[in-house]
């Protein structure tokens, strides 16, 4: 009788075996699907092992997989000629979880059964037998030379055995299940092959149910588009990219020369990185003559297209090769650039054909693909994805692309206008704005942070600048006319002597101010606002973030523009010039700095604030009293 050893599980599997045990009881064939997964990965990595001629055992043993039922005896077994596992393996991979995020995963699990589909993705598919299965016994052999075999068993409650398993065990894994009692439907021919054709077609390797061959095994990528059919995109999808949904779009291109590669890549129709974390199954399968090189490669698609999947596989490279090395491989570098570039094309060409498609891709990846900015080599093919709301929108979902800003933008205007806030009501009331509505230029409407990298970052698109609308250069919009309707108001322009005055009034806010503010001056660029205050050299959507980042350094003062057509600054102007030294001048310096600085989204000081307010309260109250007082004393009509 050979050695038996007692083992626990980590607390973590324990908690997810009571979930997949107990309370698990839709959805739970895809026990089966990982289970086959697993057996592939297994393949593929004895297979990837025999062509880098690394030693192993039972080197004549067939790459296959093989289910066999018993109704009878309420069984499922599967058994695969792949890598096995050594005794150290058995107890890490069956009997812990390293992966991080499966804790939160676990809750999520709990909360709502349709999440067992997602069980592959986070590394813990093998445990989801147990939602089948009353016992289960792994046989497996390891392919380096000279390995003991090993039989784990389990019933699933909290702890497993290992003992030593047969001298004559060939290398693989086998997996054998005694099926629940309500779980016998498992060990049925008809269920067990459609479940393997719902979700293991794509399999590279034989499946054979009950010793007859179920599956195609047939690469996809490598066959002519015309071949292929939109349903068997979609289960490919489905499968590699362990999604329930459909794809929302996808390229599959070939190259033959001078360079040779087959890509079949797939835009998910949702952002993957929930929890808080990069979606574990990241990367593309990259295969280099049929065999798995990499299944997760995160080099060939550059980080801000890591929501992509699919395939890339290419026989020009060498196989005896590392995948640390083979990123630097020439022939690789090549292979990347080009298919980078296609994708990237392809995605434009999605924009043009199919705008609504391209709408939906950009509103779950568009936050991602915004990272790209910095990509130079592909610099204007990233930006032509660039789709961003703005003023000439009618609603925030209505979207311009770059390419189409520039189309329309006046014969006299030079820069690429946009403008950061957290939502179109705030954008529109920001008085920045106001002179780009009276010339009709549109400015781009950026909701998202990243924009405040992305822009400023691509710096320019086709010889146009881009510029923050609150950082313009005012000469640069000179030449463009006002609207008609405003040219009109705009006659009521300032004479010589009014702005002189302006000025003076303008030096005298700036002294009651102090600090508060790094100038006051007459502003160009108001319409309809009294004052605005103007940050210089970063725009004020990306000082805010710096604040976040530095809270201790306390922001730079800011340049306050004063309207010197608005009657706000014309009545103070009256009072000014009657007394330079009028109370009033004060309270309203202060009030028309913190309106401004609200309207600027930067944090007004309440306490200065409130106060400011109560004089301003008090003194119009003053004056109205009097004013009443007045009209009291006149004669009634
Ligand atoms: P994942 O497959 O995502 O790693 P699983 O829970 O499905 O997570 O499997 C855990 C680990 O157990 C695998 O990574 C692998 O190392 C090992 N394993 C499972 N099944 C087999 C098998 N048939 N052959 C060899 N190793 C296996
Ligand atoms: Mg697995």
């Amino acid at each position: 009788m050979p050695e038996t050893t007692h083992y626990e599980f980590q607390a973590e599997v324990r908690q997810l075996l009571d979930i997949l045990s107990h309370s698990l009881y839709t959805h739970r064939d895809v026990f089966i699907r990982e289970l086959i997964s697993n057996a592939a990965d297994a393949l593929d990595k004895v297979r990837f092992n025999s062509v880098k001629g690394e030693e192993m055992c039972d080197a004549a043993l067939d790459f296959e997989i093989k289910i066999d039922l018993d109704e009878k005896e309420k069984t499922f077994t599967i058994t695969d000629t792949g890598i096995g596992m050594t005794h150290q393996e058995l107890i890490d991979n069956l009997g812990t979880i390293a992966r991080s995020g499966t804790s939160e995963f676990v809750k999520q699990l709990a909360a709502d059964d349709k999440n067992v589909n997602l069980i592959g993705r986070f590394g813990v598919g093998f445990y989801s037998v147990f939602m089948a299965a009353e016992k289960v016994d792994v046989t497996t052999k390891a392919a380096a030379p000279d390995e003991p075999a090993w039989i784990w068993t389990s019933d699933g409650t909290g702890t497993f055995d290992i003992a030593e398993g047969p001298k004559d065990q060939k290398r693989g894994t086998s997996i054998k299940v005694t099926l629940r009692d309500n779980a016998d439907e498992f060990a049925q021919k008809w269920k067990v092959q459609s479940i393997i054709e719902k979700y293991s077609n794509f399999v590279p390797f034989p499946i054979k149910l009950n010793g007859e061959q179920v599956n195609k095994v047939t690469a996809i990528w490598r066959e002519p588009k015309s071949n292929v059919s939109k349903e068997q995109y979609n289960e490919f999808y489905k499968f590699i990219a362990h999604q329930s949904d459909d794809a929302l779009s996808w390229m599959h291109f070939s190259a033959d020369a001078p360079i040779q590669f087959h890509s079949l890549l797939f835009v998910p129709k949702t952002n993957m990185e929930f929890f808080g974390i990069e979606s574990p199954d990241e990367g593309i399968n990259l295969f280099v003559r049929r065999v798995l090189i990499d299944a997760h490669d995160k080099e060939i698609l550059p980080n801000y297209l890591r929501f992509i999947r699919g395939v890339l596989e290419s026989d020009d490279l060498p196989l005896n090769i590392s995948r640390e090395t083979l990123q630097d491989n020439p022939y690789m570098i090549k292979i990347k650039n080009t298919v980078v570039g296609k994708l990237l094309s392809y995605l434009n060409d999605l924009a043009k054909k199919e705008p609504e498609t391209f709408k939906e891709f950009w509103k779950n990846h568009g936050r991602i693909v915004k990272e790209g900015y910095n990509d130079f080599s592909n610099k204007d093919k990233v930006a032509a994805l660039f789709h961003f709301n703005s003023s000439k929108g009618k609603d925030k979902t209505e979207l311009v692309s770059l390419d189409a800003y520039i189309d329309r933008m006046p014969t006299d205007q030079e820069e690429i206008y946009y403008i950061s806030g957290p939502d179109r009501k705030t954008i529109e009331n920001n008085p920045a704005l106001e002179i780009f509505k009276a010339k009709d230029i549109e400015v781009l409407y950026c909701y998202d942070p990243i924009d405040e990298f992305a822009l400023p970052g691509l710096f320019n698109y086709k010889e146009k600048n881009i510029v923050s609308a609150d950082q313009v250069d005012l000469k640069k919009l000179e030449k463009i006319p006002n609207k008609e309707a405003d040219d009109k108001k705009s006659t009521k322009k300032t004479t010589k002597k009014d702005e002189k005055d302006l000025d003076k009034l303008a030096r005298r806010l700036k002294d009651i101010l102090g600090d508060k503010v790094e100038d006051v001056k007459l502003s160009d660029r108001l319409v309809n606002s009294p004052a605005v205050l103007v940050s210089q050299g970063m725009s004020s959507q990306m000082e805010k973030m710096m604040h976040i980042y530095t809270p201790d350094k306390p922001p730079k003062p800011k340049l306050m523009e004063i309207n010197k057509t608005h009657p706000l600054i014309l009545n103070l102007l009256t009072i000014y010039k009657k007394d330079a030294k009028d109370h009033m001048l004060e309270t309203a310096a202060y009030n028309l700095f913190n309106s401004a600085a609200l309207l600027d989204g930067t944090i007004v000081d309440p306490q200065l604030m409130a106060t400011t307010i109560q004089s301003m309260i008090s003194e119009t109250l003053d004056l109205y009293t009097k004013e009443t007082d007045v009209v009291e004393d006149q004669p009634s009509e």
